[in-house]
């Protein structure tokens, strides 16, 4: 299994409410058995589901992590992880093929990206994620689709206003709130940030 890096395993962290500290989300997850605010945060983890606290983040952690999110945690006050996950958007493809280790997660959702949707949605009122993060293999599976998409690492999103505005304003509302590209799509608006995470 591909683990992730160390800023979403940060970022996951971080979005279940772990104490990363002062630093907070900053890619440094500190030596393996240290006793930085991110390996403690590991470690806390671990114990919150039986799991060795070794302060590692292996299989098991990441296992651990998907499954959660697929079972849905709030990530901002609008948007549910169950919604955002690959495969299990809206208008995901529920027979479509998969990465053998995807489980819904191929990467953890950029916080940063996720939080321009929320000051979108801020603006504007209800948006539908019709597509989140996307393993390779869906990512390539997808007709039209670019083989850099940032999909692939949960810096991107498809999306709509539900008709409250039409696609061009919701994409220049989505520039507005942070997102740093994006364009209209054929019944829907991709958005996404290209910026640091941190
Ligand atoms: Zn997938
Ligand atoms: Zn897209």
């Amino acid at each position: 299994m591909t683990l992730w890096s160390d800023i979403a395993i940060q970022q996951f962290l971080a979005a279940i409410g772990k104490d990363l500290g002062p630093s907070g989300i900053d890619g440094e997850l500190g030596d393996k058995g240290s006793d930085s605010y991110s390996r403690k945060a590991i470690a806390s983890f671990q114990g919150d589901y039986g799991l060795d606290q070794d302060t590692i983040w292996g299989e098991q952690c990441q296992r651990k992590a998907k499954e959660i999110l697929t079972n849905g945690i709030q990530l901002t006050a609008n948007f549910n992880s169950s919604e955002l996950g690959c495969g299990i958007a809206v208008s995901d493809d529920p027979n479509a093929p998969h990465d053998d280790d995807c489980m819904n997660w191929p990467d953890m959702i950029n916080l940063t990206a996720l939080n321009c949707l929320q000051a979108t949605r801020d603006r504007i009122g209800p948006i539908q994620v019709t597509s989140g993060v996307r393993c390779r293999t869906y990512n390539d599976w997808l007709s039209g689709s670019s083989s850099e998409s940032k999909h692939m690492a949960g810096r991107a999103f498809d999306c709509n206003a539900m008709g409250a505005v039409d696609y061009e304003t919701l994409l220049q509302i989505g520039l507005e709130c942070g997102f740093t590209w994006g364009y209209v799509g054929d019944g829907y608006v991709h958005l996404q940030y290209d910026g640091p995470s941190f």
